[in-house]
């Protein structure tokens, strides 16, 4: 009597809140596995941008195969950008979330260094309700997030399906979005937001100065009118 085994199986992979299901085979390629997610999530990041990681932190190997790297049934693997650094629809969110926010980039910044934080909330509503400050180096010039408080966060937003909602940083003096805001943000998903506030945040609490941006379809950045075109304060 002979049985056929079934090869396949089903890995757990989680971006910015949510988690699917995949399934895989022993001998496809991880990189293969990794365009697979990359299409699922609907993603425009430039796919060389994003890895599978562990739950310790650890990378997957993208060279070899499923097999070779390891992956096991109902394994859970954290699809996450390798680096971020940085210099849809509206979201809605108290006033109360853009004074601590000023207060974060303020206090951590100190008027002499960029800062950022993140917007979190349910991960499948628009309403903000929390704020994230990252473990990051600092600089006059940017900043780059601490490379394993963003598996930390990966693996929190996943258990507590919550997301980034939007990305608020500070500059120097003038706002805007620099090449390297451009191409590192932490979220590369169509609709999401990156808001940068001038003079390090030092001055009134407000997002009227503030340059706003929406990610595109195709991974480009359109800037918005005005905060209003962005989101709902209550
Ligand atoms: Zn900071």
């Amino acid at each position: 009597m002979s049985v056929t085994a079934e090869k396949k199986f089903a890995v757990e992979i989680s971006y910015n809140g949510i988690t699917k299901s995949l399934r895989v085979e022993p001998e496809e390629s991880v990189m293969a596995v990794l365009q697979g997610a990359i299409r699922e999530f609907g993603m425009t990041q430039n796919p060389h941008l994003l890895s599978f990681f562990r739950q310790d932190g650890s990378g997957v190997p993208e060279t070899g195969s499923v097999e070779a790297a390891g992956l096991r049934p109902c394994e859970l693997l954290l699809l996450r950008p390798n680096a971020v650094k940085g210099g849809g629809s509206l979201l809605r969110l108290s006033a109360e979330i853009v004074s601590k926010t000023f207060l974060a980039l303020r206090t951590c910044g100190r008027g002499e260094c960029e800062c950022a934080v993140y917007w979190t909330g349910p991960a499948t509503s628009e309403f903000v309700d929390g704020i994230v400050h990252p473990l990051h180096s600092r600089s006059l010039f940017g900043y780059e997030i601490n490379n394993q408080w963003l598996t930390r966060l990966w693996k929190d937003l996943a258990t507590t399906q919550r997301s980034i909602k939007a990305q608020i940083h500070s500059h120097p003096s003038e706002a805007f979005h620099s090449r390297t805001d451009d191409q590192w943000p932490i979220v590369s998903q169509a609709g999401f937001l990156s808001i940068v506030i001038p003079e390090f945040a030092m001055g009134e609490p407000t997002l009227m100065d503030a340059w706003i941006g929406q990610m595109q379809s195709d991974g480009s950045w359109l800037q918005l009118h005005s905060y209003q075109d962005a989101v709902i304060l209550s």
